[in-house]
């Protein structure tokens, strides 16, 4: 399950857009300062790769990059951005949902979840509707290498990550799989691109 090249294929404004050749895909999305640029970097190991996405007029684009030629990671605009105006944020956020309702290549959204901090009432919703909707989601749990500090609620990343999981299971039939990671120590790579192989073979 490792990545042998990484190509950045297209940005696309609306799902419409987007490639049509069929291959399974995997979506990045989360709170933006989640950490979605740093996992990216470390899934595909190129700096300036991940970085298209963070190119102005690009942050809000579904940013597609092609796996050893055969599948996608999909890079989606982060969301709660504090200082976007409210026209905009709910502009992406119906954008994004049409991917997902729409893309049937789309094989799991991968939502990043903070585990550095107690769970936000913005993740929690979106991993609800999420649910509620029948997306199939993979939690990825960033930053696990924060040490707890009072002023994040004093908890420890697993008791965080604990917390998020319990308060969102009533919104799924089966529990989501979670995958705790942290790009500074490099965590959780592996697991996670053995978990999208996985997904692909089903
Ligand atoms: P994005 O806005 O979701 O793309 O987030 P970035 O990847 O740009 O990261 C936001 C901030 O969090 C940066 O200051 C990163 O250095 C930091 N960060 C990202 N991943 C980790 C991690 O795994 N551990 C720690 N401690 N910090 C991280």
């Amino acid at each position: 399950a490792q990545v042998v090249n990484a190509d950045f294929v297209k940005s696309s404004v609306r799902p419409d857009d987007c490639p049509r050749d069929g291959l399974p895909e995997f979506a990045l999305v989360g709170r933006s300062n989640v950490g979605k640029s740093s996992l990216l970097n470390s899934l595909v190991r190129r700096k300036r790769l991940a970085l298209t996405s963070k190119k102005p007029g690009k942050t809000q684009c579904i940013n597609h990059f092609k796996v050893n030629d055969s599948w996608y990671l999909v890079d989606l605009p982060g969301y709660g951005y504090a200082s976007a105006p409210q026209e905009a944020r709910t502009n992406w956020d119906e954008f994004t949902r049409n991917y997902f309702l729409s893309r049937e290549n789309l094989v799991s959204v991968f939502l990043l979840i903070d585990a550095s901090i107690p769970a936000k009432k913005i993740d929690l919703d979106y991993a609800s509707w999420l649910g509620q909707n029948k997306v199939p989601m993979t939690l990825v749990f960033t930053k696990c290498d924060k040490r707890r500090k009072k002023k994040n609620g004093g908890r420890r990343p697993e008791e965080n990550v604990e917390t998020f999981q319990s308060l969102i299971r009533e919104y799924f039939e089966a529990a989501p799989p979670w995958i705790m990671t942290s790009s500074v120590i490099n965590q959780g790579r592996d697991e996670i691109l053995l978990h999208m192989s996985q997904l692909r073979n089903y």
